[in-house]
């Protein structure tokens, strides 16, 4: 299995990550990668990025020695009633928006609160990607969250983070999100979830609980960039079209 985008990442607009855009941008090109996203903090966490940092990515080239860039964040599920926290405004600034529980922003509560605080996050229509979903921190019906981030074409990010230095514990819950995402047929994306750019890329983890379960390449939409493009065409996002001619190269 090979994973050749990168959709979740974090620069040194969020003190607690350590590498810039350029940093990253010259690992993706070393390491082979065709496309990545920067997905800063959103404002309202703590250390998360200015508002402007998200309004003004589009200074960044789209395209830089054959890697191309998508301009991301990684927004907190709301309490306690689900929903994103983000200004309307800035919607039109970003190619996708991932949806993350995070302690400082939504305290931990039980099973029913935060499946449905999920659930209607998903059904907003405004995210992509549902961050993280295996953090034992958060019990959630996974089977109903899946079902839920079908019907609103969200894909569930296996990050690689989870099972190596973050949110200890979720590893068995992920081996069970990837099964009921087979068995459901439906999708994911594979994310490092990188605060340094040395992580850039890595999916070690990801493949092998992917690889232990027989889990199909073509369900990880992240493999490749005209898959994900293809994606966020269907979330109408005008990246999409932007760099459709430049991701033909790529597409077997
Ligand atoms: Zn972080
Ligand atoms: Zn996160």
């Amino acid at each position: 299995m090979q994973i050749l985008t990168d959709t979740h990442m974090h620069t040194v607009a969020s003190d607690h990550a350590y590498s810039t855009v350029h940093d990253y941008w010259a690992l993706a090109v070393e390491r082979g990668l065709q496309m990545f996203g920067v997905t800063d903090h959103a404002p309202d966490m703590p250390d998360g990025a200015h508002g402007w940092h998200f309004g003004n990515m589009k200074v960044l080239p789209r395209v830089y020695r054959n890697v191309a860039l998508l301009r991301g964040i990684e927004a907190n599920i709301q309490p306690m009633e689900g929903g994103l926290g983000l200004p309307d405004g800035m919607y039109p600034f970003l190619d996708y928006v991932i949806a993350s529980f995070h302690e400082p922003v939504f305290p931990p509560s039980d099973l029913a609160t935060n499946t449905r605080a999920v659930i209607r996050t998903l059904e907003t229509g405004r995210c992509q990607i549902l961050g993280h979903p295996g953090n034992p921190n958060y019990p959630i019906d996974y089977e109903e969250v899946v079902r839920a981030a079908k019907d609103n074409n969200v894909l569930i990010e296996i990050n690689n983070s989870s099972f190596t230095h973050s949110r200890q514990g979720s590893e068995p819950n992920c081996l069970h999100i990837l099964e009921l995402v087979d068995r459901l047929d439906w999708k994911v994306s594979f994310g490092s979830d990188s605060h340094s750019a040395f992580t850039l890329g890595h999916f070690d983890a990801c493949i092998e609980k992917a690889n232990a379960i027989g889990f199909p390449e073509a369900r990880v939409v992240t493999a490749n960039a005209p898959r994900f493009l293809d994606f966020l065409a269907e979330h109408d996002k005008p990246v999409a079209g932007e760099l459709q001619p430049w991701a033909e190269q790529f597409r077997t």
